[in-house]
């Protein structure tokens, strides 16, 4: 199916998911994970009318951003290496991996500006997947006081490889009581208002338990050139 169409059947289904739980689906934005596809398929995207583009590399990042422009908002989500900040720092708009304080402190050399950043948080406790476990979150971001460049724009998981819903739900939960915690202090460099979780195979619960960025590839613009 073409990028329009993957859209619009996304973009039905986040609907009812927010009408089930009550909110807004304005609340929501898509970001199109472009890593698997070329760069003219990621401005098929473009020409669809998305407007927000995730990659997992900052050599794919700076690929699709020069293709598709700076009228875009670019997310990496992907784990980052401290060496590869300064490549593409000053490219990124949001970045959803903050997962250690030695990338905090490569950030905070190799920025121009302040950074929004999501706080990556392993909530399943799977070990393959990267991320602070959530007890140590509060901490973390206290100690991103010294990190002017640096705001929190919210929390980002990824949700447990699994059939069982429930599971999955309840990871997101958890991210989502984490969030409203850290966004009740008032804390200036983080307002924690965003909830960074659901992909292809989760996004219509994570839209049921609040989320305000979805991270989308495989069924949106498909997992390798060209086709879903
Ligand atoms: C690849 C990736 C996605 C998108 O995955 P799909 O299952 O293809 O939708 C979302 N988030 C992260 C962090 C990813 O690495």
């Amino acid at each position: 199916m073409n990028v329009a169409d993957n859209a619009t059947v996304i973009q039905n289904n986040i609907h009812a998911a927010c009408e089930r739980a009550g909110r807004s689906s304005d609340s929501i934005t898509v970001i199109a994970v472009t890593k698997y596809v070329t760069a003219v398929r990621a401005l098929e995207a473009y020409e669809a009318g998305i407007r927000h583009f995730g990659e997992n590399r900052p050599e794919g990042l700076l690929e699709k951003k020069e293709a598709i422009g700076e009228e875009a908002v670019w997310h990496f989500i992907g784990s980052l290496q401290t060496r590869k900040v300064k490549s593409m720092i000053d490219h990124a708009d949001y970045i959803h991996s903050l997962d250690r304080l030695a990338l905090a402190e490569e950030i905070q050399k190799r920025a121009a500006r302040q950074v929004k950043c999501f706080v990556q948080v392993n909530v399943s406790g799977e070990e393959s997947k990267h991320g602070l476990k959530p007890e140590e979150v509060q901490n973390f971001i206290e100690k991103l006081k010294d990190f002017p460049k640096i705001q929190v724009a919210g929390l980002m998981t990824m949700a447990p490889y699994t059939d069982n819903e429930q599971e999955i739900r309840n990871c997101f939960r958890t991210l989502k009581h984490l969030q409203e915690s850290i966004k009740g202090q008032n804390i200036g460099y983080a307002p924690c208002t965003e909830l960074s979780m659901g992909m292809s195979n989760d996004y219509v619960i994570a839209a049921e338990e609040g989320a305000t960025f979805i991270r989308i590839g495989s069924s949106l613009v498909g997992n390798e050139s060209g086709g879903v």
